[in-house]
Parts: structure tokens; sequence; C-alpha cells
């Protein structure tokens, strides 16, 4: 092959190859999903619900929760006086908002200072307490998995101060036979800040011995605790989510 037959022949393959490594580059790469179009909420203006939240409180009537004839309604919040309230819905895989306050009359110390809690199932509680200048038991303060795990930190405002958690949740699943299959989720936000971290709850969260899990429970309703304490609670709504895949 004469030379400059030679020459054109290599720049041209030289070219081709460089045109392809770039036309590789640019080239858009797809999933090859086919998702489903998200569908469009609106989010709530200020601290208000989002437009597919199911409203639980919203500061004038406690009429989805059984047992609220023992809470006081006034002033747009909640405040027990007799015995816990629990929705008359239940829920599985969530994402609750609640707003509450300890007392601003400071009184007793440990879990007896503003004590209440929320619980998931109707068995799993993210304590409320006042955990401002006030020690107890680490996983016996505010915004910890009752005996299970301390928040990952100490975000609490002062007392009559108001507060918010913010919380997924994702129920557990058992087998056939009632072995867990996958254990229940949190995930929590104090006052917007990162308090537990997608924590596997160990079971339910008794006062009196060590968690378990009962297989029934694979749902429940949102409780709220009166532990003789006058915490309020006002703006409470909820979105259900889909169960994760195992
Ligand atoms: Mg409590």
């Amino acid at each position: 092959m004469p030379r400059l037959t030679r020459r054109i022949a290599f720049t041209s393959a030289a070219l081709l190859i460089a045109a392809s490594a770039l036309y590789a580059q640019t080239r858009e790469w797809k999933s090859g999903v086919n998702w489903p179009e998200p569908k469009i909420v609106t989010p709530g203006e200020g601290t208000a619900p989002p437009s597919d939240a199911v409203v639980l409180f919203d500061g004038k009537s406690l009429e989805a929760w059984k047992g609220a004839d023992g809470w006081v309604v006034k002033d747009g919040y909640a405040t027990p006086t007799k015995g816990d309230i629990a929705t008359k819905q239940e829920f599985a895989d969530c994402q609750l908002h609640i707003e509450f306050t300890t007392p601003d009359e400071v009184k007793g110390e440990g879990q007896g200072r503003g004590n209440s809690g929320v619980f998931l199932c109707g068995e799993f509680e993210v304590q409320v307490l006042d955990s401002y200048e006030n020690k107890t038991y680490f996983d016996g303060q505010c915004a910890g998995i009752y005996k299970q795990r301390p928040p990952l930190v100490n975000v609490c405002r002062k007392p009559g101060e108001w507060q918010s958690y913010d919380i997924i949740f994702h129920a557990p699943q058992f087998h056939a036979d009632g072995s867990l299959k996958r254990a229940a989720t949190i995930t929590v936000l104090q006052n917007n800040v990162l308090v537990q971290d997608h924590f596997e709850i160990l079971g339910d969260t008794p006062f009196v011995r060590a968690p378990q899990y009962n297989p029934k429970v694979t749902k429940g309703p949102i409780k709220l605790q009166n532990h003789g304490n006058p915490v309020k609670f006002r703006n409470i709504w909820i979105r259900e989510l889909a169960a994760p895949q195992v």
C-alpha cells in the first residue's frame, strides 16, 4: 500500500475510534425501569398539613380519637386529664407529624417532668419528656425509643415552647409461623433535627420487661400517653406509606 494511502487509512480509523468514544460519552444512559408518574401533592402553607394527609387533630376536635373524654381541648391544643387517647383508625407504615409542649410550669424531675409519649402501632413509644436541663436514663429521655435507643442529640426546646416530631415509621412484618421477617424501623426528626436514624425497633416498649414483638401487631392506632403531666399537643397529621419490599 502506498505510504499516503496508508496514512489516510490510519487517520480515518483513528477518527472513527475517537468519534465513537465521544458518542458513547454523550449518549444518555437509561435505567429501563418504567416508573409510574409521581402523584402531585400540594404542600401545606406554614405548618399546615399537605394535601394528601389525614388530619388527626386540627386544634378543634378529637373526634378521630378514642378516649377523648379524658382529654381537654382548648385554645387550639389538647391536653390529658385522664387516660390515653388512641386513633380510631389503625395505621401501619406512615409519616406522622405532631407538635407538643412540655408544661411551662416546671414540676418534678427525671421521668416525672413533662412525660407523655407517641406510640406507633399502639405499642412502640417515642418518648415525650421535658429533657431541657432534666437528666434521666438516656434511652428514656425525650425522642428516645423508650428503653431501646437514646436520641442522637438532645434538641429539646425550653418548657412551654412548641416542638415538633416528624416520624417515618415502617411496621414490622412476620412470617406465617409468627417469626420476625422484618423489624419495624423508625426515623424521627425533632424540631427538624435528626434524632433517630432508621432505627430497627427491638419490640414493644413497656416499663416492666424487655422488648418483644407480637406477630399479631402489624398495624395499630397512634396512641398518646397520659403520664399525669399536662403536656399539650396540636397539629397532628399522618400520611400512609407503602410497606417496603422485603
Ligand atoms: Mg412516656
